[in-house]
């Protein structure tokens, strides 16, 4: 287990059984009390494709059923029932050699980070860039990993949406950012777009007036489950 701010935590997960993954897909994990509830909720793998083992990293909702028990209380060695990978849509291949945009809000980051390892594994040469839609700089998930790897291969921007430092602007991701901070459609990206279902919603709806193509925007809610 890993701290990956105050409020997320990066578990690795010993899951042999776990058939070949994809960077993009997601497991459900299964917690049952001792009564025999149970209780399932879906986790992206911030893991690279084929990488093993692999890694979830989940955000603590403070009246959650599922999540705090994963952040707060999970220890090393205890046992968890994960089904999966799941997905075969919302995915990156090191096939795939056109321009990649990719853009997470808050914990939305975790599948997109799978795909910048993989793309990093692979010394893919296809153009990636990210934007990152965030409320601090204390909740930046992988903040030195992607740091460390942003550069010509990997375009980082990052947003703050309640306090930023010093001489960094404070706001939500909205069509300016969208216009100046993502590649334009006339370069006919792939467009990733992973968070929260109304920052899905509303970045994919900014990406539309652009001009991208509706079947190059592929995207993915994280809830509130249902
Ligand atoms: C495909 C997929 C992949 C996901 N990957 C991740 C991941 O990588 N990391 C991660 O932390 N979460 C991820 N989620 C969200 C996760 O499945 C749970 O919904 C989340 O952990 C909350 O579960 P909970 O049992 O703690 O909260 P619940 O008991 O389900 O809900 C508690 C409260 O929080 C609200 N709530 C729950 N989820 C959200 C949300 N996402 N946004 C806003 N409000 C919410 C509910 O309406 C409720 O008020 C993913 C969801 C999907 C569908």
């Amino acid at each position: 287990m890993r701290p990956e701010t105050p409020t997320a935590r990066t578990l690795v997960l010993d899951a042999p059984e776990l058939g070949s993954t994809v960077a993009g897909q997601h497991v459900d994990i299964r917690l049952t009390a001792e009564d025999g509830y149970t209780a399932q909720r879906s986790y992206s793998l911030g893991s690279a494709t084929g990488a093993r083992p692999v890694e979830v990293t989940v955000e603590r909702f403070e009246d959650g059923e599922v999540s705090p028990y994963l952040v707060e209380d999970v220890g090393v060695g205890d046992p968890l029932e994960i089904r999966g990978p799941i997905g075969g849509w919302f995915v990156w291949r090191p096939e795939q050699a056109e321009p990649v945009q990719l853009i997470a809000g808050g914990s939305g980051i975790v599948p997109l980070m799978a795909m910048i390892r993989t793309h990093h594994a692979a010394g893919s040469a296809a153009p990636f860039r990210l934007l990152y839609g965030v409320q601090d700089p204390d909740r930046r998930y992988y903040r030195d990993e992607l740091e460390m790897l942003a550069g010509p291969a990997l375009r980082v921007d990052v947003r703050y949406s309640r306090s930023a430092p010093a001489g960094t602007p404070v706001g939500r991701i909205g069509p300016a950012e969208l216009a100046e901070l993502t590649v334009p459609p006339e370069q006919r990206p792939t467009v990733y777009v992973c968070g929260p279902t109304g920052f899905v919603e509303a970045v994919a709806d900014g990406l539309l007036r652009l001009g991208h193509a509706p079947e190059r925007i592929r995207t993915e809610r994280f809830g509130p489950s249902g």
